[in-house]
């Protein structure tokens, strides 16, 4: 009797005591993130493995002996499962965790587009340009520093109709050559763009696709970016605070119309940016 007392007891406090790990969600809708808590007292070096990457994690800011890691499900990821890979060092010992993740279609919608043979093609000149243009910035996005710059909740960095959603598959011809990469507010030109949160500013130029930039480092592989801009009040190395105006909204580069797209890259992923604040703004 006393025995079988002794046992549960064990049970019992070593259940009190075990990993704690939790997903945001186990079904990933391709282009979102997932946030994955982990929750163990006296580890090291926590990190995991999702589809070859490794991630960090890193401590909640308000928690003890809590960590988190974001993963961004790129667009183009096969639909499925996967696994995650958790590791950890406790007590000199590597431990390995692993938890199922399911990829499902974000059901975005699709806009059909029909040109002329040779109409989208770029001379030489810019074509040299936009791969200049997205290499520099590649490198930029693959850059993860263990600072997190946000503080408190994110805020929209314009109060105004969202005029074309994330993800809108472009078909060309018949054939998905893009999609949209991030979300269309409705801005006049000469409108105010403010900074969702705090961080520095790593972009500050006119680039071809995107016009007048502005991409802010949030810190642990987080950048916000706003495109299209008619006026940009920052220089690249700025520390700038929540709702700084970064710029006027405006109609530059290959747009066609005045409009603010804002779009989010987490470890140089493009994911949904409002899904990604939400999941930001419980950490
Ligand atoms: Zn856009």
């Amino acid at each position: 009797m006393t025995y079988k007392i002794i046992i549960l007891l064990t049970l019992l406090t070593s259940s009190l005591f075990s990993t704690q790990i939790s997903v945001s969600s186990n079904e990933v809708k391709n282009a979102n993130t997932v946030l994955i808590t982990l929750k163990e007292k006296e580890i090291n070096n926590p990190k995991l493995t999702f589809d070859k990457h490794n991630i960090s994690f890193f401590k909640y800011p308000n928690k003890t002996d809590t960590y988190y890691a974001l993963v961004p499900v790129s667009y183009y990821k096969k639909l499925g499962k996967y696994k995650i890979i958790i590791s950890y060092i406790k007590n000199n010992k590597k431990i390995f965790k692993g938890i199922s993740i399911k990829i499902i279609d974000g059901k975005y919608k699709s806009e059909t587009i029909t040109v002329a043979k040779g109409k989208v093609s770029l001379n030489k000149e810019n074509k040299k340009r936009t791969k200049k243009e997205h290499a520099s910035a590649m490198k930029i996005y693959n850059t993860t520093t263990d600072t997190l710059y946000i503080k408190d909740k994110s805020i929209e960095p314009i109060s105004s109709p969202i005029t074309s959603s994330f993800g809108k598959k472009r078909v060309y011809n018949g054939s998905l050559k893009s999609y949209h990469s991030g979300t269309d507010f409705k801005a006049k030109i000469g409108t105010e763009i403010k900074a969702i949160n705090d961080g520095i500013i790593v972009i500050s130029e006119d680039r071809f696709y995107a016009g007048n930039s502005i991409v802010i480092d949030h810190g642990q592989g987080l950048y916000s970016c706003y495109f299209h801009l008619s006026k940009m009040n920052y220089k690249s190395g700025d520390f700038i605070k929540k709702g700084d105006i970064l710029g006027l909204s405006g109609s530059t580069g290959r747009v066609t119309g005045p409009h603010l797209h804002f779009s989010f890259r987490v470890n140089g992923i493009q994911v949904d940016p409002l899904q990604l604040m939400k999941l930001l703004n419980n950490i």
